[in-house]
């Protein structure tokens, strides 16, 4: 069944590429992703798709690569399979999804290369310019490859899908594309990752690699864990992660002590959160000391994150106050000496308003999953009495 969503999934690259809308990026994607699986997909249509992208609109896609942006993703795709079996429970299919997303990226970068070739088979070599950042191109994807492949590993909790994803490729495509192939038939490993095995299995008795791994079984040489940056930070305490960033965040904190350490910093102020992370360039947090590394429950954090309140505006019958509370946010309407007070809160012009709350402290508009899909504003109208607000705010 999931070999069928696979393959309708690669089918309908080639609507795409045949609409005629898509992008001189989308088309070299898109007909790569089909020539490296002519034997088991339609490819009419491909070649004249080819045919059609002109040189500058190439030249111009070439000048706004960077495969080196690959690097994190497939990083992030290792954590994030890692957790498929770390996590095991109801959000494996989630990590799962997302890791295959990473892996997909990769693929999809190898498509435009095969496509660019063929387009230069059909147009004549680029050259000049051009072929200087077509080489560089090319380059930057061998130079991610040797870095990352020997650690395919990472990869092998996805391996159901990834042999799917290997056998829809062209027989001669499948050792190249690493990212699918390399140590497909490891399954047998992970067992290993959270325990010592009593008896070993014929195939780690025999996989070379499998071997190799389990000799230098370090905790070193586990697969990676995001470490949060700055501005996950940041954005936790603004309340600002959506569901799956905080997921995500909790299970990394929860086996990390350095990250869980400075979630706790964050209501001891910039100082602490300073001390506590040793900031690399790049803004991730250094993953030098691990000895003391301590195994700090990111239950914690929670209780330790006070409430913040902003009154926004303050008027004889009432007041409004922004209250940022862990992850959520929400506008409060309070009334002030017992006037009927009515509020209303537009997320953007010509739409009804939030759905208000009436509890203890008044009039509250949760603005959670509003701030999680990417809002950061929206206007205010409140009337009491003859008296009436109307603003716009931030959150
Ligand atoms: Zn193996
Ligand atoms: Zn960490």
């Amino acid at each position: 069944m999931i070999v069928g969503d696979t393959l309708s999934r690669y089918a309908a690259r080639r609507s795409q590429l045949l609409s005629g809308t898509a992008s001189p990026g989308e088309v070299l994607e898109a007909a790569g992703d089909l020539l490296r699986r002519r034997s088991r997909l339609e490819t009419e249509g491909v070649d004249a798709a080819l045919r059609g992208l002109g040189r500058p609109q190439v030249e111009a896609w070439l000048k706004s690569q960077k495969p080196q942006s690959l690097q994190p993703v497939l990083l992030r795709a290792a954590e994030e399979a890692v957790e498929v079996v770390l996590d095991g429970g109801e959000e494996a299919d989630m990590w799962r999804t997302s890791a295959l997303e990473g892996l997909s990226a990769r693929d999809r970068a190898a498509s435009a290369a095969h496509a660019l070739a063929v387009w230069e088979g059909f147009h004549g070599a680029l050259d000049g310019d051009a072929a200087q950042l077509r080489d560089r191109f090319l380059a930057a994807l061998q130079s991610l490859d040797s870095a990352l492949s020997s650690r395919a590993r990472w990869f092998i909790p996805l391996n159901p899908q990834r042999r799917q994803e290997r056998d829809l490729l062209e027989p001669a495509e499948q050792d190249a594309a690493w990212w699918f192939s390399a140590r497909a038939g490891c399954d047998d490993l992970v067992a290993t990752w959270t325990a010592s095995p009593q008896t070993l299995t014929s195939h780690l008795q025999e996989c070379e690699a499998c071997r190799a791994d389990m000799a230098d079984a370090a905790p070193v040489d586990m697969p990676p864990r995001r470490h949060l940056t700055a501005e996950d930070l940041w954005r936790l305490d603004m309340g600002l992660l959506s569901e799956d960033e905080r997921t995500r965040l909790d299970a990394h904190t929860a086996r990390c002590g350095e990250c869980a350490q400075a979630v706790l910093a964050l209501d001891e102020g910039e100082a602490a959160i300073d001390e506590a992370l040793d900031m690399e360039e790049d803004g991730t947090v250094a993953r030098s000391a691990r000895t003391s590394r301590a195994p700090v429950s990111h239950r914690a954090h929670a209780a330790r994150l006070p409430e913040q309140r902003e009154v926004l505006d303050e008027r004889r019958d009432f007041r409004v106050v922004l209250v940022r509370e862990r992850q959520r946010v929400r506008l409060l309407v309070q009334p002030l000496a017992g006037r009927t007070v009515t509020a209303a809160v537009f997320l953007s012009p010509g739409r009804p308003s939030l759905k208000p709350a009436h509890g203890p402290e008044g009039i509250a508009f949760d603005l959670t999953s509003a701030s999680a899909t990417g809002a950061r504003s929206a206007h205010l109208s409140v009337q009491a009495g003859s008296e009436t607000l109307e603003r716009d705010f931030a959150f």
